[in-house]
């Protein structure tokens, strides 16, 4: 049965108000959708472009916060929600394209420049295995001086030294760049790279596909079409990948639809290839043929949109094989510390007036950059789990957002946590980042009401967290000492003696989250 979102103007806190008394975003709220929301959280509905656009600039967050959560519940009923335990892998900080959003890259003059051995790389997975590590998450830097050879050899050794550690690497841009390295086309690079050993794809390096964005944050960075083209052609190859959307530079809200329509769309593109593909070349049947035919049609609709991706990378068979596809959308905010870009002026009401979505000329030019915060990052993922009707998970990016936005996310459409990391660089470059034990992962899920999944990268259930053996549940013996100054001072305030600059270099135990005392099982559902 769907929920019944409708309030009446009394009713909200408890007090009596009046429509024009309440506050904006109430009164977006309850201004009357151009569209049937229910038929969207129902699937019996695909939210279009202007749809969505709507629903950003009118519905409250509130509002698109239960909406999301329904539709997250109908997609995933299963009374857990997932993390991963992985280790991202920066294998060189050498990079040819210099993204003003970037403080990782290095030349190969630099003096911290490095690329890592075979044997430092095997030397971080065997730290990953030890602590029930399943994944590695490995990038780069985009190294023009590395051979075809070198990645083929690390994949191979990877997998002869750690045969069940899954490997997912090399994110689109890094695969374009191959292309002009190594003189090949895609096709024959991911193939190569998948006979040695790579499984899956990351969606790095998403960020916004607009070209006009696309030019001033992603100097020398491949466009939105060669990004989409490779993801095309790894899901054809058979490899599932993931898809990503950075927000709150310069990119308007429009930009951001057109980017998740992208996406859907090149779904649509993939799940249609891999129904035509469940049929054996032998099959003449009426099934076959409507299944070849949904291709055409999908691709060839896809086509008048995105011509860009179809303009290399031909020559492959519906013919039997395996077909891979998105497995997850993640989005974040962009860190602004120690970038280029992190040097525009912030967007500020006073000063620019209120942000025009369309045509605004400092946000245009990118003079300023508008920064998104936890109501941005919740309000798109929401929106995000309306409009994704064909991409079955949605991570929450506790990383960048905090525990707290992160834990709330599983309320505004996320399903999964993402990743333990036990090594993070490129974004925390940037600015802030989080760290999350295991512990503290699963006690975030099981407060909100959900038992607590490890899963692999297919979104397979390792280890299901539901009897007193679990991770939150056991006492810490050695709780982490933390240095009083290093404290981040969300957490403290100005405690007096604490904002200044003395040294006290203090070391002292805080509470932890997950200790003995978790909180008992809630329940499902949450
Ligand atoms: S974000 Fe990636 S591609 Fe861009 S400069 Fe940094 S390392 Fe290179």
């Amino acid at each position: 049965m769907m929920p019944n979102f409708a309030f009446k103007s009394g009713e909200i806190g408890g007090s009596v108000w009046q429509h024009e008394d309440m506050p904006l975003n109430y009164r977006q709220a309850m201004s009357k959708l151009s569209f049937n929301i229910e038929a969207v959280i129902a699937g019996k509905a695909r939210l279009s472009e202007e749809q969505a656009l709507e629903l950003y600039h009118h519905a409250s967050l509130h509002d698109l916060g239960q909406w999301a959560h329904a539709t997250a519940q109908r997609m995933h009923p299963e009374p857990y929600r997932t993390y991963v335990i992985d280790r991202n892998i920066n294998y060189t900080n050498v990079c040819t394209a210099k993204c003003t959003f970037c403080a990782f890259r290095r030349d190969h003059e630099d003096q911290d420049s490095y690329t890592l051995s075979y044997e430092k790389i095997g030397e971080k997975i065997r730290e990953l295995v030890a602590i029930h590590g399943t994944q590695i998450l490995m990038q780069g830097g985009m190294n023009d001086r590395l051979p075809l050879e070198w990645y083929e050899g690390l994949l191979r050794y990877i997998k002869s030294n750690f045969p069940t550690v899954h490997i997912h690497a090399f994110s689109p841009p890094e695969f374009v760049e191959f292309e002009r390295f190594f003189g090949m086309d895609v096709r024959d690079i991911i193939r190569r790279l998948h006979a040695a050993g790579l499984d899956t794809i990351p969606g790095g390096g998403g960020e916004i596909f607009a070209p006009r964005v696309r030019r001033r944050i992603g100097i020398g960075k491949c466009t939105g079409d060669d990004w989409l083209r490779v993801m095309r052609v790894a899901h054809e190859e058979g490899l599932n990948t993931s898809c990503t959307m950075l927000i709150g530079h310069i990119e308007f809200i429009r930009e951001r639809i057109e980017h998740m329509a992208a996406l859907r769309d090149m779904q649509d593109y993939a799940l249609a290839v891999r129904e035509a593909r469940k049929f054996s070349v032998e099959d003449r049947g009426a099934g076959k043929a409507k299944a070849l035919g949904d291709v055409a049609t999908v691709a060839s609709r896809v086509n008048k949109k995105l011509p860009g991706i179809w303009a290399k990378s031909g020559k492959f068979t519906l013919n039997g094989g395996d077909t891979g596809s998105y497995t997850a959308f993640i989005h974040w905010p962009f860190q602004r510390e120690n970038t280029p870009l992190g040097r525009a002026k912030e967007w500020d009401e006073a000063t620019y007036g209120p942000f025009d979505d369309s045509t605004n000329e400092d946000v245009l030019r990118g003079r300023v950059v508008r920064m998104a915060g936890a109501e941005e990052y919740l309000r798109m993922l929401a929106l995000a789990r309306l409009y994704f009707d064909n991409i079955p998970s949605l991570q929450s990016s506790w990383v960048t957002m905090g525990p707290k936005i992160g834990q709330l996310a599983m309320f505004f459409g996320a399903n999964d946590m993402g990743s333990v990391m036990m090594e993070e660089n490129v974004v925390s470059a940037a600015g802030t980042t989080y760290r999350l034990q295991e512990h503290e992962i699963c006690r975030l899920i099981r407060d909100a009401g959900w038992i607590p999944a490890q899963r692999d990268q297919y979104y397979n259930v390792l280890r299901l967290h539901d009897g007193p053996d679990s991770p939150d549940l056991q006492p810490v013996a050695h709780p982490p000492i933390r240095n009083v100054k290093q404290i981040d001072k969300q957490f403290i305030g100005a405690a007096p003696g604490i904002d200044d600059d003395a040294d006290r270099s203090v070391k002292v135990q805080l509470p932890l989250l997950g200790g003995a005392a978790a909180a008992p099982l809630r329940g499902s559902g949450g």
